[in-house]
């Protein structure tokens, strides 16, 4: 670890580097890098230590401390979205909540730089931000590039998990279960199958036992055996009980079996049940879980699709408004329909149009494109007035009897009944329009793009609803 290199290095960035040993290796005129010497005991003042600087580097070469380390820096809602480096490779595995190795100062000020830039753009004065999954958003939207991958642990009973959802949301067990609520709710999704694991339905382990049983009986105790099957009485049975001194004869018969073929054959049936004599020709299987010993067939066990999973744009809205009421669920005062039901409808007014081509209607996409932007010049409270105030307007434009529904976050569809090519431009040209009224004094106002559809005119005989929208959808981006 070089820290006599840093010409170039900025002062700005306040960094801790920890090490062992008592001997301080930073000049003292360099007063935004501090050095902690580790000793796992005085826990308080680590923590005071970590709380002071914006970067921490671990010059640590013991494993098992780098990792307790920064379990505990991880753990404290104080330090845990603190960038945190590195010196020693370990054995090619990342720690998983490291932010990587570094080799200078220079470059953990380098690498660090971008993190802290964007923690900085977190709102932690909310209510809300308190609890700790923004701990967990908070990680994701200060790590972009960064995914919640799932590790393989063969000592835990579910065997995979999220060592960071974990540590950040502070509680093993409910993590997975918190992860699939941040799912459901939009603000991560999945992004990699990474694995697909079984587990136990008694009690949800991961570690079985797959043994091949008897199909009578389920016992365990069967072999592999060769059978006959003599075409002379239909008998069959074991390879030795066929044998005699003079040759093969059958048990059952006595007739003496010279050619295969012609006189016997080897059975189907290839296993034996040693204790309930049943012979068989494919063995059953059974699951049988190492942590509560009881069996289960193989389809009564639970399948489990393991993901990774990344932050959606939601996602880091919330992360970087403190709060989980988004900006853009305003546009939900709209009373849209569901997207479902939008493209239900869409599909029945297109085959509609077909038969009556006289009675055209028109369709209005909008994509919003600036919330974030807007969210952090004016703030949250105002970006909700704006968006407010758009709202009223598109509902002055549209009548009772059009629909509208929000098929993404940003993403605004008018379903205009009975109206022309003509009438649809008049509209859309309203709507633009609201982009100039609602500027703010300073300059600021939404940003969003349109795009217009009349049917029948303008759409392809075989385009249904999906269809039609994705391709609108594509000229909008
Ligand atoms: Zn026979
Ligand atoms: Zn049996
Ligand atoms: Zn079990």
């Amino acid at each position: 670890m070089k820290t006599n290199d840093s010409s170039s290095f900025s002062e700005t960035l306040p960094l801790l580097v920890i090490r062992e040993g008592k001997e301080q290796r930073v000049e003292k005129s360099k007063t935004s890098i501090k050095e902690y010497f580790y000793s796992d005991r005085d826990a308080i003042e680590l923590k005071n230590a970590v709380s002071g600087g914006s970067t921490i580097v671990i010059a640590l070469q013991e494993k098992a401390s780098c990792y307790d380390l920064l379990k505990k820096i991880r753990s404290d809602p104080e330090t845990a979205l603190k960038p945190v480096f590195l010196t020693t490779v370990h054995e090619g595995e990342k720690l998983p909540f490291s932010d990587g190795t570094v080799s200078s100062i220079q470059e953990a000020s380098e690498k660090a730089m971008p993190i802290v830039r964007r923690l900085e753009r977190i709102d932690r004065e909310t209510s809300d931000s308190q609890e700790r999954i923004f701990l967990l958003l908070g990680y994701l939207y200060s790590r972009p590039k960064q995914s919640l991958m799932p590790f393989a642990d063969w000592q835990s009973k579910e065997v995979y998990h999220y060592p960071l959802a974990d540590v950040l949301l502070g509680d093993d067990e409910e993590s997975f279960r918190q992860l699939q609520s941040l799912c459901d709710h939009g603000l991560i999704r999945e992004e990699r199958l990474v694995d697909r694991i079984r587990h136990c339905p008694h009690c949800n382990g991961c570690h079985l036992n797959f043994v091949d049983t008897c199909p009578q009986c389920e016992s365990i105790n069967i072999h592999q055996q060769q059978f006959f099957h003599c075409f002379t009485c239909g008998h069959v049975d074991t390879e030795e009980s066929f044998l005699d001194s003079a040759g093969l004869y059958c048990p059952n018969c006595q007739t003496k079996l010279r050619h295969i073929g012609a006189d016997y054959d080897r059975a189907l049936e290839n296993y034996l049940c040693h204790d309930c004599k049943t012979s068989f020709s494919e063995a059953g299987v059974l699951a049988r879980c190492h942590h509560c010993s009881k069996s289960a067939k193989p389809e009564e066990l639970v399948p489990q699709n393991i993901h990774s999973f990344q932050l959606t744009e939601q996602g880091r809205l919330a992360a970087r408004t403190g709060s989980l009421g988004n900006v853009y669920a305003v546009l939900d005062a709209l009373e849209n329909i569901t997207p479902s039901y939008f493209y239900h409808f869409l599909d029945w007014a297109l085959q509609l149009s077909k038969r009556y081509p006289e009675d055209p209607f028109s369709v209005i996409g909008i994509r919003l494109s600036n919330i974030m932007e807007i969210t952090d010049t004016l703030g949250r409270q105002r970006a909700w007035e704006l968006m407010d105030e758009f709202v009223i307007r598109i509902r002055a434009i549209v009548r009772s009897t059009d629909l509208t529904c929000r098929t993404s976050q940003q993403d605004l569809w008018l379903l205009l009944s009975r109206t022309p090519k003509a009438g649809c431009s008049i509209l859309q040209q309203r709507i633009q329009e609201i982009k100039e009224l609602t500027r703010q004094p300073d300059g600021v106002g939404l940003e969003f793009a349109t795009i217009t559809c009349t049917i029948p005119e303008e759409v392809d005989e075989k385009e249904n609803a999906k269809l039609l929208i994705a391709r609108l959808k594509g000229a909008l981006s």
